[in-house]
């Protein structure tokens, strides 16, 4: 397992929204989390990578335990969580926005190198180098956040609601791009409201109810399970 989370309790004050989650991704898989809103998927990939503390429980990367590390910690680990579209520096270039992702790296080869690959994954941004990141459409601020966090050249890679708010095409573009990603050995976890599409690019999956896994199976039994199709996949014949 590349990361293993183990019986993970999170409070917001009094409250908790995580009961003991378990969830487990092997390196080089798409692992994709779905729930109802309020389900507690964003706090479980917020925990991961350190932004929000657990009350109990493990989170082990390579077996090492990392949920005591801060969020800078975990980004040099290699776990980066992309940060939503509307999250971009609106005042800074593309390219600036670009370079702060790569602020873990004094490597100047690594960072040119992943620069080059991001601009093929996303050539939009290539050509919008120079623009600033506030006038991007809402697709392309959505690339500029994945591109970013790729910036940090992770090995794993937490993506929230990659395809919120966007048109089908773009989406199913931002799709693609995350398949890419994930063939050239970028471990993943997805959240995302989109079922279908989800389930059909990831390995494995995971359903949250009200800050329990209620289900985890392989993406395709996923997709036929009763259950999820109901609730998750608008019903028979949907
Ligand atoms: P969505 O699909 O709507 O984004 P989610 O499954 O990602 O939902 P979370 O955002 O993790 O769910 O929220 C889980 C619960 O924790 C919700 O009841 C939410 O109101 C609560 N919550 C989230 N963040 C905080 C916070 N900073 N302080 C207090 N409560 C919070």
């Amino acid at each position: 397992m590349i990361l293993d989370v183990r019986n993970l309790q999170v409070k917001y004050g009094n409250v908790k929204v995580l009961h003991g989650i378990n969830l487990a991704v092997k390196p080089g898989e798409i692992v994709c989390v779905l729930g109802a809103n309020g389900a507690g998927k964003s706090t479980t990939l917020n925990t991961i990578c350190g932004l929000v503390r657990p009350s109990s429980g493990e989170i082990l990367f390579d077996g090492k335990p990392i949920q005591r590390l801060t969020a800078f910690k975990i980004v040099e680990q290699k776990i980066t969580q992309a940060p939503e579209g509307r999250r971009v520096f609106g005042t800074l270039t593309v390219q600036e926005n670009l370079d702060l992702g790569a602020f873990t790296s004094k490597n100047r080869d690594r960072v040119q190198k992943s620069l080059k690959w991001i601009f093929e994954l996303f050539p939009r941004l290539a050509e919008r180098r120079s623009q600033l990141a506030g006038t991007l459409s809402g697709g392309e601020q959505q690339m500029l956040a994945i591109g970013r966090a790729l910036m940090s050249n992770p090995r794993l890679l937490l993506l929230d609601e990659p395809s919120l708010g966007l048109a089908p095409v773009l989406a199913r573009q931002i799709f693609k791009t995350i398949r890419e990603i994930n063939e050239s050995g970028v471990t993943v976890i997805l959240v995302e409201q989109n079922a279908r599409i989800a389930l059909k690019l990831a390995h494995r999956g995971y359903v949250m109810e009200l800050g329990k896994i209620v289900m985890e199976d392989t993406a395709s039994a996923l997709l036929e399970n009763p259950d999820v199709v109901q609730a998750y996949l608008g019903g028979a014949g949907a």
